[in-house]
């Protein structure tokens, strides 16, 4: 078992971390809120009064936090703790973030003889608690290989996506897509209820139909039409609209910089910022259905 230093206990690192202490690792916390750290040690893990010292002597130093700004600062900036880490230790940043800072703390732990991977996840808060998340990773191929010792303890499926940063530009790209056929998929049922179908029986139609996708199959944005899904409970749970729109932030950042063409991004962007704007932020982001509501 590994000696894990795991620095963001919030909502998905909360329960990563305790899943690492219930299969044994040594795990020690560092959080910038004392309520966050108070619920992971109750779970039996150690904790640290700086990210300095929980990444002392640590095997793996895990990170699930905010934004590309707070990835930088604790590695390379203000919290600086690269000089902490030891020379065998993996980094494993889980955050969604932007993939330049993502290469850039790549490059900036490298120069001191660091190795790192950056390993977003898709799964969201149930996902996290029940140790079930997808890890898409960007790094060298021994990195990822290392990685499994503990990424396997938190999710079901691991993928190797590329040089470092790939795994932020896969993530981006499925969530892009996610919004698009969400926001498709409402489109096209609120159609049809404005034309007096049953929207039970018009995605029983297009699950058998060439509309099939993701959302009709396991995530129909109608609600009443499928049970514990976010739409049947007044859209609550899931993957906040304010995820959402930043991950399509991000994409557009990545798309910008590859000088992409992504009109539908821009454009699922351009709406989830308006349904955020309009007080949804909170909502799962299948709550894009009410926008086509008469
Ligand atoms: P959160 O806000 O609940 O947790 C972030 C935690 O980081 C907080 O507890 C905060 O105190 C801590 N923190 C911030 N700066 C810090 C620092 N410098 N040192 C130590 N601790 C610090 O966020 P979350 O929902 O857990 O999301 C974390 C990341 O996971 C984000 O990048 C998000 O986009 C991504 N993500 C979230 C979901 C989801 O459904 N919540 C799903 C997939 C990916």
């Amino acid at each position: 078992m590994a000696k894990v230093a795991f620095i963001g206990l919030g909502n998905m690192g909360g329960p990563m971390a305790i899943n690492l202490v219930k299969a044994g690792h040594d795990v020690i916390a560092f959080d910038l809120s004392a309520a966050a750290l108070a619920q992971v040690a109750a779970e039996g893990a150690k904790v640290a009064n700086s990210a300095k010292e929980a990444v002392a002597g640590a095997d793996y130093v895990i990170s699930m936090l905010p934004a590309g700004k707070h990835v930088l600062a604790l590695y390379l900036g203000e919290q600086g703790i690269a000089g902490a880490i030891s020379k065998q230790a993996l980094v494993i940043d889980c955050s969604t973030i932007d993939a330049d800072s993502a290469r850039k703390v790549g490059t900036g732990l490298a120069e001191q003889g660091i190795a790192f991977i950056d390993a977003p996840v898709s799964g969201g808060v149930g996902g996290a608690k029940a140790g079930t998340l997808t890890f898409i990773i960007g790094g060298a191929a021994a990195d990822f290989v290392n990685a499994k010792t503990v990424l396997a303890d938190m999710g079901k499926n691991l993928f190797h996506a590329g040089v470092i940063g790939a795994g932020q530009v896969a993530k981006i790209c499925n969530n892009m897509l996610l919004s698009i056929l969400m926001a498709g998929t409402s489109e096209a049922l609120q159609m049809g209820v404005n034309n007096g179908l049953d929207p039970k029986i018009l995605s029983d139609i297009m699950l058998k139909s060439s509309g099939r996708n993701w959302t009709l199959e396991l995530y129909n944005p109608c609600p009443g039409v499928m049970p514990n899904v976010p739409s049947s409970n007044e859209y609550q749970g899931g993957f906040m609209v304010d995820l959402m729109t930043k991950d399509l932030g991000l994409a557009l950042e990545a798309a910008n910089q590859s000088s992409s063409s992504t009109p539908l991004g821009e454009l699922a962007h351009s709406l989830y910022v308006q349904h955020q704007q309009a007080g949804n932020g909170k909502l799962d982001f299948s709550s894009i259905f009410k926008m086509f509501e008469k």
